[in-house]
Order: structure tokens, then sequence, then C-alpha cells
């Protein structure tokens, strides 16, 4: 079978996956900046990564996952300008800067829940590594690669570039970030437009500032990951991860920062996961044109016809691959919650299998193999989802008798389907309330049969068969044996 093989960014090329110690993967990923409520943009990117987490985990790597959360340093553009976004918030609802991280941090952990993530293993905060990050910068400035004008340090990318490449990441070249910077003429102290800030001096309004050696301010945004990566993974790890939107300047800056303090490339595979549309356009709250992932389990958007569940959403997300554009629309959620259902109902299907001394009429080995060869080509989630596909449609066929599957056939099948939808793909079976509605509604049922039976026994007919006529027609039929009567509740 061929091995794990993942697009590199970097190389622009899918390459094969070797971990640098064996067996083992460090994994970072950029997390959220807490202020706001956390969008569906963003829970695609994390359920990317979410998903390739639990593939490394089934392939039996050990894997550290370091997803961070940004609480500091994070201005409102990605040119040192502007305020902190957190501070902002802060001024504007008139709490402490910890209360928006906490109210957003508790927001982003809830809505992750709902969808099925697994938690990484470190979460760390900008907040705290504010000492490591300002050893770096110390590195930096000793090596000749950052400069410190009126309390404030910058990192001379046109020095940086002409030993390395700015740009490499992203495709860019330095003369054309060059050209098209604007001049920030009285506005900043910087040498070059395209240098970065390290740290920002406090002005004194300012409220999130930390002592430094070049007196109170505050990280650059750039810099908390190249210190939580390097303190948690060391100063080359496997994988780095982030939205699309990220790779420039954010990731640039980061190898940047990197490669000048460690003398080394800090990552192996660069992995980027695309944007999401809704309708064809550009999600943004500026035109409505956008919804909360709040908004899919309550129905109450004007882009939504009805309420759906996150499993299904889930499912939604991971029809496509990471790295495609995907476009929401309320007809395409319809059609997948079909597909979802259609899934799901085969998974119930397989549980009342039996299998037979017949030969299987469908070739399970080499369809494992297909799986499993869907996920080790980048993570291919839709061709592993058609996969899935096919058996769905041989399970139905051993249902309606017109296949049948051998033991050793029916405990893969079963493994598969376990592994590759529940622990892979992180899709879930009915949730709590949906469960304990099932429950009620499933003993309401034994209940009408109950009574069923004794109109039955004291010869009432007419109300035997009225219970059995009126729960066909909401779409429960009943099915009396030699057993007894059992009953099913159709799914359309
Ligand atoms: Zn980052």
């Amino acid at each position: 079978m061929k091995e794990l093989h993942i697009y590199n960014s970097l190389s622009s090329k899918k390459e094969k996956f070797k971990p640098l110690e064996k067996g083992h993967v460090g994994m970072y990923v950029c997390g959220p900046t807490v202020y706001s409520n956390v969008h569906v943009g963003n829970v695609r990117t994390f359920m990317s990564f979410d998903m390739i987490f639990r593939y490394l985990l089934h392939l039996g790597y050990k894997v550290r996952y370091v997803r961070n959360i940004t609480d500091a340093g994070h201005l409102e553009n990605d040119a040192d300008e502007g305020e902190d976004r957190i501070a902002k918030k802060a001024h504007l609802e008139k709490i402490e800067p910890m209360e928006v991280v906490q109210k957003y941090t508790v927001d982003f952990h809830n809505t992750l829940n709902k969808f099925n993530f697994l938690p990484p293993s470190i979460e760390p905060t900008a907040t705290g590594h504010i000492i490591e990050q300002i050893e770096i910068i110390k590195k930096i400035i000793d090596k000749g690669f950052a400069y410190e004008i009126k309390g404030s340090v910058y990192f001379d990318v046109i020095k940086y570039n002409k030993e390395n490449h700015y740009g490499k990441l992203s495709g860019r070249k330095i003369e054309d970030l060059i050209h098209n910077t604007r001049s920030l003429e009285g506005q900043s102290d910087k040498k070059n437009p395209q240098d970065f800030a390290l740290w920002k001096k406090a002005d004194t309004q300012h409220i999130m500032r930390w002592p430094s050696p070049w007196g109170s301010g505050f990280p650059g945004w750039h810099l908390e990951c190249t210190a939580m990566s390097t303190k948690y993974l060391g100063e080359s790890f496997d994988i780095h991860g982030g939205g699309m939107d990220l790779k420039f300047p954010h990731h640039e800056c980061e190898i940047a920062q990197a490669e000048t303090c460690n003398g080394k490339s800090p990552v192996q595979t660069w992995m980027h996961a695309n944007m999401l549309t809704l309708n064809g356009q550009k999600m943004a709250k500026s035109t409505g044109n956008y919804i909360l992932p709040e908004d899919f389990f309550t129905g109450e958007s004007e882009h939504l016809s009805k309420s759906f569940s996150a499993s299904c959403v889930r499912f939604f997300i991971l029809q496509a691959h990471y790295r495609s554009v995907l476009d929401f629309s309320n007809e395409a959620l319809l059609a997948s919650e079909k597909g979802y259902n259609k899934l799901m109902e085969s998974v119930n299907t397989l549980e009342n299998i039996i299998f037979s001394n017949k030969t299987s009429g469908f070739n399970i080995e080499s369809w494992k193999k297909n799986c499993y060869q869907a996920m080790n080509d980048d993570f291919n989630s839709p061709i592993l989802i058609a996969e899935l596909f096919s058996a769905v449609k041989f399970i139905n066929q051993i249902k309606e008798n017109k296949a049948s599957i051998s033991e050793k056939d029916l405990l893969t099948l079963n493994s598969c389907f376990n592994a590759f939808i529940f622990e892979i793909l992180g899709l879930h079976t009915l949730n709590e309330t949906e469960n304990n509605h099932k429950e009620k509604l499933e003993n309401s049922i034994k209940l009408l049969i109950k009574i069923r039976e004794e109109a039955r026994e004291n010869k009432d007919f007419k109300l035997s068969d009225k219970i059995r006529n009126e729960l066909e027609q909401i779409g429960i039929q009943l099915k009396d044996s030699k057993e007894g009567t059992n009953f099913i509740i159709d799914s359309k």
C-alpha cells in the first residue's frame, strides 16, 4: 500500500511523510485570536487538522498536537498597525482583556466540542510565553537581524533576504513586496515598510503590557508561534498548519524568525487549509453573507431553511478536500444530509447483518486498501467518503438478500466502518438529547403496541387497527411475528 503522502506548501508538491523521530509526530496549528465568536471558516480549518490528527493517531503515531490561543499581540491589521484586537474589545465592552479572552476561549471550546473535535495535546497562550518571546528577540538582535527604535523592535526583512529567501512559502518576491508596500512616512519608525514588529512599545493607553529590556510593551503577533512551537516541539518539527490566509505574512515571518534564531528550517511540512464561501461569495459580516456555527443548530439564519446536526455539518465539510475551496449553501447541506443519513442507516443495518458460509460478492480487502489509499493521498476525505458509499451499496444488497458476506469479511467491514466513520472522520451517531428523544419515542411506540395487544385480546379490533393504521400514516410500521410485534420508523 502507498505510504502517507502530504502536500507541502513549501515545495508545492506531495511528499512522502517521514517524521523526524520514528513513530512520533510534532504538529503545530495556529489557533484562534480570542476576541470574537469563532466563525465557520475557522471551524473548517481546525476540523481539517482534527481529521489529520485523528488519522495520524489511527496510523499509530504518538502525536504531540500543539494549537495555541492568541490572547495578545494580534493587531487589527497585519502591518503592525491599529489596536490590539483583544484590548479593543475590552474597551468596547468595558471589561478586562482577560475577560474577553476567557469568554471567547470558552465559546471556541464549546463550539469545537459540539463538532466532536479531539482536544490538542497542548493549548498554550501567548500571554503565558512572554519570557520565551523576549528571549527570542534578544537572540535575533544578537545575530544582527533586528533593531530597536524608540522602545519597539523590528525584524530586518531586507537584511534577512540577502542570505535567505523571504517569501519562499508564499511565493512572493521581495522586489514585488517593496514595490507594492505603501510608504509609511511619519507613521512608523521601521527602517523598511516590509520589516515586522517583534516587540511594540505600549503607548500610555495600551492596557496589555509587559516589562522588557526595551521598555514596557507587548510582543508582535508572529513571534508567539515561533516561541511556543520551539518550546514544545523543538527547533525543527514535522507539521505546521493553519488557514491559507496565514501563509503571508504570518507563516513567512515565523520562518524568518526561527531560521535566524536557530539556524535551521523550523518545519518539514507546511500545510494550509483552504477557505469557505457562502453561496459562492466570501463570507463577511459587513455584507450579511455569513453564518455562525450556532445557526446550523437553530436553523435561524436567512441562509438556512432548517437546522442541521453538528455531525451532518461535519460530514458536509469533510466531503470536500481540505485544500479545495468549500462553498456552503442550503441546497448543498440538504443534499449532504441525505448522504449522511444514508451512511448512518447503513451503520445500523450493518449491526444486524448475519454472515453466511458463502463468499462475499464484494472484495472487502481491496475496498479497505482503497480507503487507506485515499487517506494516504494527502488526507483525501472526499475519496474516502465515496469509498464508504460503495460499501453502503453492498450492505444494502445484503439487507435485501441480493448479496452475502463471509464471517471474516463482516469483521473487516465492521472494524473499517468504525475506524473510518467514527475514529477518523469523527462523525458521531445521535447526540445525547437526540438519543434521549429517540428513547422516549421508542418507549411511546412500545406503549401503543402494548395497548394494541390488549385491544386484540379483548377482541376490540377497531381500536387495534386504528393504532396500526394511524401509526403507519405518520411513518411508523408495525410488524407482527411469532415473537411479538416490532416496529420500523421510516427515516424519510
Ligand atoms: Zn501562528
